[in-house]
């Protein structure tokens, strides 16, 4: 799913608008439920989710957005077309209006049916699910829905607010109080003053004051459909490569599955502007692209999907084990997959935290692309991730200095990307380097360089810093329930000492836990690659089978 498009041709909105065949229709039929319209019935208005599907048979139904009060029509649909996009899998609220034109008939298929012929019918599955994915790239292109946010380039929270609806696909307008000419009339209109900023206004009219992540996932309703009294199947920690992997695998193969995700969907590698080593994408693609795409394949299978809770407190006391969320709730899973991965290694300089968002960044996505236009910057690390981001983002800062500590790169990053480096004229590559101090006020302006060999210091008018460092696995929250190395990874299979409790030996990925696996960048000796996290979450499913069998 790409993110960004340009006006669509209208070959392109007829393809995303596709008509359905007299048989399709027929087979449609056995699922859904005829129904007429009167003439400006509203069928589903923007943020209803209770509604199906609906192929016009008879008359003509609009599609509208609905912003600042006033409707612009996308589309009208005339018989043999359907409404719905990717929010009809997860049951999330509708970002648009519909409404009959004329007295129509109509069938509606709900959520529970759509699935079972996604599933059950190849060419409707495919149809669909093209045509849902096509949509919502148009909705997020033409910020058509529920979400404004007014934020400045200046302010972390505005970055977290962006990347948040960003890496959770919800079509969004931004608003910056620093360049847009228009900024005034949307403050005076909702009596927004300058410190309030970033604000969110969701739904229309409902100002979020600098929200955090959980507080914009209840207003857009992200979180429809999680049943906390469910006793789940499978419960996975983390919505990365290894957890998305997983939560494909065991939704298709008909687990009750629920993924917890403290942030949004994607991970690490959500950050990643391009993977070029993933088996089958030889043009590379981009992280927020491979997460966007998983993730739609997991909530096709039905799989359930909670973002912003973090999982705080495994209970490993006895099978269904009980994970405590951030927010007092708490989910009971018969098995449990661990995938929540490790988290960016910080620089050791006091006042990182106050530029972090502001100047100091952990990924580089076109977000953070577009925010150092034409400028210089500099990254921190020599390995693949800091390879990557520096071809990337050479492709609009003016110059790029990549700093390491060591000699150069031939230790530790791919040989690719260093010719690659070398033959790009605007990345420096200076060795023997590390960060001594940064400086700004509210936002990073100077960074001092020190020179480790020498000891000598430098000032550089640098007003953008990457540190792409290496990471620490997410595994604080477990309290010692769990055996980890001495590096705090979870240790899995025969790995695993003497605590591992049972007469058999453990499954591979299994944790000193029976029935909890550990997968991915959390798991000790794993590989620290998409591909290797993708296959062990989707292999850990076949263990998952085995116990719950047993
Ligand atoms: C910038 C960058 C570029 C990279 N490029 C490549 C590349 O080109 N090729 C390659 O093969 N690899 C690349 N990698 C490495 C790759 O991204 C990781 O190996 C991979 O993402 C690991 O997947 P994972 O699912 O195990 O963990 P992660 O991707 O770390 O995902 C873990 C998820 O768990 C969530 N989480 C953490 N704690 C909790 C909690 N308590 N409760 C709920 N959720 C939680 C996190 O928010 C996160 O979404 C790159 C990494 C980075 C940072």
């Amino acid at each position: 799913m790409a993110i960004t498009t340009n006006a669509e041709t209208p070959e392109q909105l007829d393809e995303m608008f596709p008509k359905l065949d007299e048989a399709q229709i027929a087979r449609l039929a056995a699922f859904g439920v005829e129904r007429r319209a009167q003439p400006g019935e509203i069928l589903f208005d923007q943020g209803d989710s209770q509604h199906g599907v609906f192929v016009v048979l008879e008359g003509s139904i609009e599609v509208a957005n609905v912003a600042k009060g006033e409707e612009t029509v996308i589309r009208v649909l005339g018989p043999g077309t359907f409404t719905g996009e990717v929010n009809q899998l997860s049951g999330r609220r509708s970002l648009v209006r519909c409404r009959a034109r004329e007295s129509s008939l109509l069938l509606e298929v709900d959520r529970a049916n759509l699935r079972r012929i996604m599933q059950a019918d190849a060419v409707l599955g495919e149809k669909f699910l093209r045509v849902f994915v096509m949509r919502r790239v148009y909705l997020i292109a033409h910020s058509v829905g529920d979400a404004v946010l007014i934020g400045s380039s200046h302010s972390s929270d505005t970055l977290r607010l962006r990347a948040f609806l960003t890496r959770n696909s919800h079509p969004h307008t931004y608003v910056d109080v620093e360049h847009d000419p228009d900024v005034q009339t949307v403050l005076d209109h909702f009596a927004i003053r300058v410190e309030d900023i970033p604000v969110l206004i969701c739904r229309g009219d409902l100002v979020l004051r600098n929200p955090t992540n959980a507080e914009a996932a209840a207003c857009f309703g992200l979180n429809a459909g999680i049943d906390e009294a469910s006793v789940y199947d499978l419960i996975v920690v983390g919505a990365g490569p290894s957890g998305l992997a997983a939560a494909v695998y065991g939704a298709s193969e008909g687990l009750n599955v629920l993924v917890v995700e403290s942030h949004a969907p994607g991970g690490q590698a959500g950050s990643s502007s391009r993977i070029e080593n993933y088996l089958g994408f030889p043009m590379g693609i981009s992280g927020q692209e491979l997460a966007s795409r998983a993730f739609v394949q997991a909530e096709k299978f039905g799989a359930h999907i909670a973002v912003a809770r973090a999982a705080r407190a495994l209970k490993c006391v006895n099978p269904p084990y009980t994970i405590e969320l951030d927010d007092g709730g708490s989910v009971q899973g018969r098995s449990i997959i661990l995938a929540a991965g490790a988290q960016y290694r910080k620089l050791d300089v006091p006042n990182l935290e106050q530029f972090e968002g502001a100047g100091v960044y952990y990924g580089a996505t076109p977000v953070e692309a577009q925010l150092c236009g034409g400028e210089e910057i500099a990254i921190v690390g020599g390995g693949n991730s800091a390879g990557q981001a520096a071809m990337f983002l050479s492709g609009s800062a003016r110059q790029v200095h990549l700093l390491v500590r060591g000699p150069g790169l031939a230790e530790t990053m791919s040989r690719y990307l260093i010719a690659r480096i070398e033959s790009c004229p605007n990345i420096t590559l200076t060795p023997w380097t590390e960060i001594e101090s940064l400086e700004g006020n509210g936002h990073l302006e100077r960074i001092r360089f020190r020179n480790v060999k020498t000891g000598t210091s430098e000032l550089h008018e640098i007003e953008h810093l990457f540190l792409m460092t290496g990471a620490n696995p997410n595994t604080a929250w477990l309290n010692g329930c769990l055996e980890l190395d001495a590096k705090q990874f979870i240790k899995t299979g025969a790995d695993l000492g003497p605590e591992w409790p049972l007469l058999r030996d453990p499954h591979l990925l299994e944790t000193s836990v029976p029935g909890v696996f550990a997968v991915g960048d959390i798991r000790a000796g794993s590989l620290k690659r998409v591909a290797a996290a993708v296959g062990e979450g989707s292999m850990a499913v076949q263990f998952v089978h085995k116990i719950l069998a047993s």
